[in-house]
């Protein structure tokens, strides 16, 4: 990579970044994050600087002061297995309503069921070559995010229709804020004020997963699965110190349960040895959450929807 290539993609990030290049992989360096990719970065900078492998990028790199009610509030994130249809979400409602009895509740919604894959499917059809250009990332973005916003309205209706007071919003709405990189954001900051504030009037915020808003203004997708990292990421955010993904099996396996018929329930993993599960697939935790869980030092326990009694599966770092 020549200097010329580093200004150009420190220009357009709009951050000093300094670029090495090693054996074949470059590593650019920047105030908050570290990016390390091979020497393809070049031809990708031509097109669209900075729309790289972000995988090295940080969610959330800088810490907030705790809340000092975090330990009065419960982060939970269903997936869009346990919001496929409004059978499931009164499930989903009494986990929550069980938990509201004790504590202030952030719950993390995904789209229902297939919603993401049918609305992609929709976007494709609008791109006469979809296989070489795609279509545009700021509309996909927009699209892709209603489908969260229709699960957390309805879970919200179906809290309040039991007398609880809950409220949805969208990423946008509760302060996500992330950089620009429509389908793969990373979250840059949430205002965990604004969230302070919203319990006043509320005991359930219902959020939708997978959004937030770029710092210009436009609707982001932080990448397939990535509801998973806003739970994490507003746990993280208001200093609580653990975070509940509830999804249709009993925890993590040695393997997909789905497809091995023998595959051993794991009670305890490490961070690193979830992050390897994910990175080889299982798509049962985000790989990205995992690493936002790691770095803030929270407990992931990843739990059944449709099997409360079950205590699910403990990631930490023990
Ligand atoms: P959600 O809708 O709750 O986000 P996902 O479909 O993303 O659910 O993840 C849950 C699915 O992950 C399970 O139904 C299971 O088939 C699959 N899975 C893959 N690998 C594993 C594993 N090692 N342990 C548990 N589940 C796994
Ligand atoms: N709805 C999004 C997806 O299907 C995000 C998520 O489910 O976590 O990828
Ligand atoms: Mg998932």
């Amino acid at each position: 990579m020549s200097t010329d290539q580093a200004t150009q993609i420190s220009n357009l990030n709009n951050r000093p970044l300094t670029a090495v290049q090693t054996d074949g992989m470059v590593t650019m360096q920047g105030r908050h994050w570290v990016l390390r990719r091979r020497t393809n970065i070049q031809r990708r900078c031509h097109t669209q600087a900075l729309n790289l492998d972000y995988k090295y990028a940080y969610d959330l790199p800088e810490r907030r002061q705790p809340l000092s009610s975090a330990d009065q509030i419960a982060v939970l994130k269903f997936g869009g297995t346990s919001v496929k249809n409004i059978g499931r979400i009164r499930h989903v409602c009494d986990v929550i309503e069980s938990v509201s009895k004790s504590k202030k509740v952030i719950v993390v919604v995904s789209a229902m069921g297939d919603t993401t894959d049918t609305l992609l499917k929709l976007a494709n059809q609008c791109v006469t070559e979809p296989g070489v250009s795609g279509p545009d990332v700021r509309e996909l973005d927009l699209l892709l995010a209603t489908g969260e916003q229709v699960s957390v309205a309805l879970v919200a209706l179906c809290l309040r229709d039991r007398g609880i007071r809950a409220r949805s919003f969208t990423g946008s709405q509760i302060g996500i804020v992330t950089d620009n990189q429509h389908s793969c954001a990373r979250v840059r900051d949430i205002d965990t004020d604004l969230i302070e504030d919203l319990f006043v009037d509320n005991d359930v915020l219902v959020v939708a997963g997978f959004q937030g808003i770029s710092e210009n203004g436009s609707v982001t997708t932080l990448g397939r699965g990535g509801s998973d990292t806003t739970a994490v990421a507003l746990a993280a955010a208001v200093g609580c110190k653990r975070c509940d993904i509830y999804t249709d099996v009993d925890g993590v396996y040695s393997a997909d349960p789905n497809v091995v018929e023998n595959a051993e329930f794991l009670t305890a993993l490490t961070y690193d040895e979830m992050l390897e599960k994910a990175q080889g697939g299982a798509q049962v935790v985000h790989g990205r959450a995992v690493d936002l869980a790691k770095r803030y030092g929270l407990r992931l326990q990843v739990r059944n929807t449709f099997n409360p009694q079950c205590g699910g599966t403990q990631i930490d770092c023990a």
